[in-house]
């Protein structure tokens, strides 16, 4: 038996289970692989998520708040997981624990194209926004990034400068203000904050977007995902913007971290189904 889950807190909402199951199902790894969501409230986190190994499992994905937590515990990180200051994905072999990030690949994949040389506006500095700015970064992408809490900006540009620059010819990551981005037109803008998750949010308002700027040339990727499509999606879409929504973005994340864990290659379409299907 080879057991696999999600650790967070709230965990139950998480498609992950659905989406992973469905995969270990079609590759023939089932029974013998499964997944499951377990919640962890943040205080136990470290001491259960090192019993895991002994209890079958080989791996985990980690999930809020437990994605810097899950950096820390690990005897050894993948360089992704190190520059983010984040993990993702866990794997437990001969007795280590191993830290990777596949948000970042994640969100690349999704994406699907080069990067390099492109103007793109991270919206967010929490955890998914860090993945984006490292990933779109090293890829030689000139991001700027905007929050509605100008000072997490500043330290969250300070955090990734050193790392993203290590990798390339310095590319421009830069804070921007929100009377900046409203002037600028971008190649891609990546939603990772969490406006569109209630009803009633207007990304139009909370965020510094304006409509006519989303036309054909530009790709929009909105990590959120709820019932509907959201209202930046749908309006990006309805002006002719190449959408990429946030189910796309959780499914390419999953591919890379079963990838991690079994080494087969995963099935991309039956995970998009399983993980559209929860609704
Ligand atoms: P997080 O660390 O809690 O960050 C939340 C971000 O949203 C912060 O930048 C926050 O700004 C901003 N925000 C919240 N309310 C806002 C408002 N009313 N107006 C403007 N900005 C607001 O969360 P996260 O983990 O980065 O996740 C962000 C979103 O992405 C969530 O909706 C989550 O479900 C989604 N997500 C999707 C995937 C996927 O695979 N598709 C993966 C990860 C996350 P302040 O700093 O000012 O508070």
């Amino acid at each position: 038996m080879r057991r696999l889950a999600v650790l967070g807190y709230p965990v139950s909402h998480s498609r992950s289970p659905a989406m992973q199951t469905a995969a270990l199902d079609a590759l023939g790894l089932a029974p013998d692989w499964t997944y499951e969501a377990i919640e962890m409230p943040p205080e136990d986190f470290a001491v259960r998520t090192r019993a895991l190994p002994g209890a079958g499992f080989v791996g985990a994905n980690v999930t809020i708040p437990h994605k810097e937590a899950a950096l820390e515990l690990a005897d050894d990180a993948a360089a992704v997981a190190a520059g983010i200051g984040a993990a993702n994905t866990l794997s437990f072999r001969d007795g280590t624990i191993r830290a990777d990030n596949t948000d970042a690949p994640g969100l690349l994949a999704a994406f699907g194209r080069p990067a390099a040389g492109l103007r793109a506006l991270v919206l967010g500095a929490g955890g998914s926004a860090r993945a984006a700015v490292w990933a779109l970064a090293r890829e030689g992408a000139n991001v700027e990034v905007w929050n509605r809490t100008g000072e997490r900006v500043d330290e969250l540009v300070r955090a990734l400068a050193g790392s993203v620059e290590a990798g390339r010819d310095m590319p421009r990551l830069a804070p921007v203000s929100a009377e900046q981005a409203l002037a600028s037109s971008y190649d891609l803008i990546v939603n990772c904050t969490s406006v569109g998750l209630s009803e009633g949010d207007d990304p139009f308002s909370q965020l510094p977007l304006r409509e006519e700027l989303l036309g054909r040339r530009v790709t929009v990727i909105d990590l959120v995902y709820a019932r509907e499509e959201t209202e930046l999606a749908a309006t990006a879409r309805g002006r002719g913007a190449r959408v990429i929504d946030g189910i796309e973005v959780l499914v390419r994340q999953g591919a890379e971290s079963l990838r991690i864990w079994t080494g087969r290659e995963p099935p991309l379409e039956l995970m998009r189904e399983a993980a559209r299907r929860v609704d």
